[in-house]
């Protein structure tokens, strides 16, 4: 290596390129591309966790890097593991801060839900995330990380972008994850794979439709009248449903996909007959499909999980009113699958005094 070259970069960023990037990345220090070539496939295709492991690499090469700090960006520091063997683990950033992210199997797909940011600024009244605003921005490796940490003990099929954060408040490094993931030379997943959610982000779901119309875009909607949504998503106040319509029709004009809605059942504040007329109406304008997800209870918020009876009719009346819905089932039960919930008991944990 070029010693009169500044330093290299911190190896966290690295997963952050394209097989591509870390070629010209190589270049940049001295390097022939094909080292950076060679770091990118030791990471994402052969499983390395260390300089030392990089196939190839002359140890002196390898010392530089390692000198750099890890080579992957996070390190599990917990994890909770439910009877339908869905895995939530929690990720140690390099500066201490958790993530949150959720490996999902099933016998034909391995889906990972992944965070965008540490916990959340649109602090909607029921979500875990939110509860104690944000503290900074994922970066692009950061995110991508997550799915490589599953990936490692099952080929990942499957990314979504519904762990703690807004993925369209961190938009640059969404679009750089999704193109790290989706690197051929990488794990080589293909963007109809990708599903984004946002809970309405107007000026970036219209950009989302030129930058990767080909990834999934699932709205967290929640109420399809502006006085209750922006009692529950206090983003409404500054997209009001108006505003957000606008941009989906821009969306749907731009893109050819189906989009969904996301629709949580809270027994106390978005489940009348008229809720469920309003959202029937808004899917068929869109010709969207519905994800109906009972409320996961958190402490710290004033919900109530609706009984299966309240589910069931609810479903019906959005039936009747021509709306495609299913109730989403769920998943993880039996551990904090709410997004945002494990990252919270761990740092209660933390603070909680010892006795
Ligand atoms: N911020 C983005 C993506 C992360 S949240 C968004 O809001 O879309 C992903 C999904 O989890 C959202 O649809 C959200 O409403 C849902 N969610 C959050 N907390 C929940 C809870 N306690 N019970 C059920 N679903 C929840
Ligand atoms: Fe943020 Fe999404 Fe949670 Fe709302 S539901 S607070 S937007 S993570």
């Amino acid at each position: 290596m070029d010693p009169s070259r500044p330093p290299l970069p911190a190896p966290r960023s690295l997963l952050g390129l394209t097989i591509d990037e870390l070629g010209a990345w190589a270049a940049a220090r001295g390097l022939p591309a094909f080292r950076g070539r060679q770091l990118g496939e030791a990471i994402w295709r052969q499983g390395a966790t260390s300089a030392a492991q990089i196939k190839g690499w002359p140890k002196n090469l390898a010392a530089g890097l390692d000198g750099e700090g890890p080579l992957l960006p996070a390190v599990e520091d917990r994890r909770q593991e439910a009877g339908d063997g869905t895995i939530k683990t929690l990720l140690k950033l390099h500066d201490g801060k958790l993530v949150e992210c959720v490996s999902i199997p099933t016998a034909t797909r391995h889906t990972v839900c992944v965070s965008s940011q540490v916990g959340c600024p649109v602090g909607c009244t029921f979500c875990a995330s939110g509860l104690n605003g944000v503290e900074r921005d994922l970066t692009a490796g950061e995110i991508a990380y997550q799915v490589l940490h599953h990936h490692r003990v099952r080929p990942v099929t499957n990314v979504v972008f519904m762990g703690s954060g807004e993925p369209l408040f961190n938009y640059a490094n969404l679009i750089q994850a999704i193109r790290v993931l989706a690197d051929p030379d990488g794990l080589g997943l293909g963007r109809r794979r990708f599903t984004v959610s946002t809970s309405g982000v107007a000026t970036r779901i219209r950009q989302l439709a030129v930058d990767e119309p080909q990834v999934t875009l699932a709205l967290s909607i929640h109420a399809a009248d502006d006085e209750t949504r922006s009692r529950i998503v206090p983003l409404n106040r500054r997209w009001p449903l108006a505003e957000l319509m606008a941009a989906m029709d821009d969306y749907s004009t731009l893109v050819n996909r189906r989009m969904t809605l996301e629709y949580v059942l809270l027994a106390d504040a978005n489940m009348t007959t008229g809720h469920a007329h309003d959202l029937a109406k808004l899917a068929l304008r869109y010709g969207a499909h519905i994800n109906l997800i009972p409320f996961n209870p958190v402490i710290d918020t004033p919900h109530r999980r609706p009984t299966t009876n309240e589910v069931k009719g609810f479903a019906a009346a959005v039936a009747s009113f021509g709306g495609h819905a299913t109730v989403r089932g769920q998943r993880g039960a039996d551990i904090d699958a709410a997004c945002g919930q494990l990252r919270r008991r761990a740092e209660a944990t933390a603070k909680a005094p010892v006795h």
